[in-house]
């Protein structure tokens, strides 16, 4: 069976990589244990099955070390219980994975180690915790507080968890850090400030189902989501090497159910759109917006780029604008903006078919100048983070107050772990509309957060 096995790395792993991923490095093994005090909470489920889901896109080799205990959290598969769900998940995501799920199985193989809660060996090289919506890595045990309902909390750990071992399995330095997407604080400077409830800002539209969309779509299945539903606009075909980060996607989605392509892909609309009972659209934002022009929504996404869709988004006249996408200099990133208060997205990030990719400590993408996105899990599933917090928080949301519009959470784990930028406008613009022109619009038409557009002056 080498050869399916080797098959499907050779084309799942494209864009891990070329991201700097090393097939050595990847085949290094990972031992994932949950203490029985986080395994029958809501929060440790969370956190456990969002690692399993990023560790699996990655790491070929996985030890799961998960006590039994009724499924609370929704899955990525269906499941009866914490662990049939955590072997699932990897399985779907990957059904070529090495994988043993013995929970009273002691030999470690040598694998890099990561424990959640209390009730672990305190002997593991990584350690994950939250409290409210804080999530912690630590390199050494700590008896930390290990609170049972936080969502935010939990992810933020396991993006943090996921970031520390593939950074260990490429020897490459970590640090403990503390994080928390709701305050948009890190290390000394991040409270515990949480949202428990779930996301209710309306009608939604997402441009763009790839990989920050589907992390958004995951955490929005966790936390939940009231309302009119949410709209994915996306004409393009899941490819197995998308399943390296898309964390609402499986093999199985991309045409290879058992590690071979022996069936027909499904677009990323549905395979995005599915983890929030969403409405798949497969077309372009450019060819579905004519048919939908009568139609507005409470939040507009744009987690896509080409085609020139920051701009023409730009021209609608919302009132804000929020997004988020990952670099290739291990950053996840939060974006705002608010007409006359800060740029257009358009000027932010100007469509571009030379990829940023010059940087120190950012791959080299020689041989794949078509492919600015790639990105590793932990990246997307931060920046989709990131986005879900700021829409659950909405209208207190921390990225609403104040001058900074541009955050950038650095996965390096260097210090500081997240940088507060600030963009103003652009007399140079010629996307966004007079606040007159846009004020006409949201009289015809008028949604929820319409108010958000006031006169900076
Ligand atoms: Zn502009």
């Amino acid at each position: 069976m080498t050869g399916r096995r080797d098959t499907f790395y050779t084309e799942r792993d494209r864009r891990t990589r070329q991201y700097g991923g090393h097939d050595d490095a990847l085949e290094r093994p990972v031992c994932i244990i949950v203490g029985s005090d986080v395994a029958s909470t809501r929060a440790g489920q969370t956190a456990l099955l969002a690692l399993v889901n990023l560790a699996t896109r990655v790491h070929r080799r996985v030890h799961l070390r998960v006590p039994t205990a009724a499924l609370l959290a929704p899955g990525l598969v269906p499941a009866a219980d914490l662990g049939t769900a955590a072997a699932a998940t990897a399985r779907a995501i990957n059904p070529v994975i090495d994988l043993t799920t013995d929970p009273g199985a002691t030999d470690r193989d040598g694998a890099i180690t990561i424990g959640l809660g209390r009730e672990v060996p305190e002997d593991l090289e990584l350690h994950l915790g939250w409290a409210g919506g804080r999530g912690q890595l630590t390199t050494s045990y700590t008896a930390g507080i290990w609170d049972p309902t936080s969502v935010f909390g939990a992810a933020t750990a396991a993006v943090l968890g996921a970031t520390a071992l593939f950074r260990a399995a490429h020897d490459q330095p970590i640090r403990g850090t503390r994080f928390n997407p709701v305050e948009l604080a890190a290390d000394d400077q991040a409270g515990t400030r949480d949202h428990t409830g779930p996301i209710d800002v309306g009608a939604v539209l997402v441009i763009g189902a790839g990989a920050v969309a589907s992390a958004l779509a995951y955490w929005a299945r966790h936390v939940g989501t009231v309302g009119a539903g949410w709209d994915f606009v996306d004409a393009d075909i899941v490819e197995l090497h998308n399943t390296n980060r898309c964390m609402t996607m499986t093999a199985a989605h991309a045409g290879w159910p058992d590690g071979e392509p022996t069936n027909t892909p499904q677009t990323k609309a549905h395979a995005t759109a599915w983890a929030v009972n969403g409405h798949a659209h497969d077309q372009w934002y450019d060819q579905w917006q004519p048919d939908h022009d009568e139609q507005r929504h409470d939040v507009v996404l744009t987690l896509a780029n080409g085609r020139g869709v920051r701009a023409v988004v730009t021209q609608r006249g919302e009132p804000l604008l929020l997004h988020a996408t990952t670099s290739a200099n291990w950053t996840a990133e939060l974006h705002r903006h608010l007409p006359d208060r800060d740029d257009c997205p358009a000027c932010r990030l100007p469509d571009s078919t030379t990829p940023q990719m010059a940087c120190s400590t950012g791959p080299a993408v020689p041989d794949q100048p078509d492919s600015p996105d790639a990105a590793l899990p932990f990246l997307s599933a931060a920046a989709g983070l990131l986005l879900a917090a700021a829409l659950a928080d909405m209208p207190a949301t921390a990225a609403l107050a104040g001058r900074f519009n541009h955050w950038q959470f650095d996965l390096t784990l260097a210090s500081p772990l997240l940088q507060p930028r600030q963009h103003p406008p652009r007399e140079s613009c010629t996307h966004q509309l007079p606040a007159a022109v846009r004020r006409a619009v949201h009289t015809v038409r008028p949604r929820r957060w319409d108010h958000l557009d006031v006169d900076p002056s």
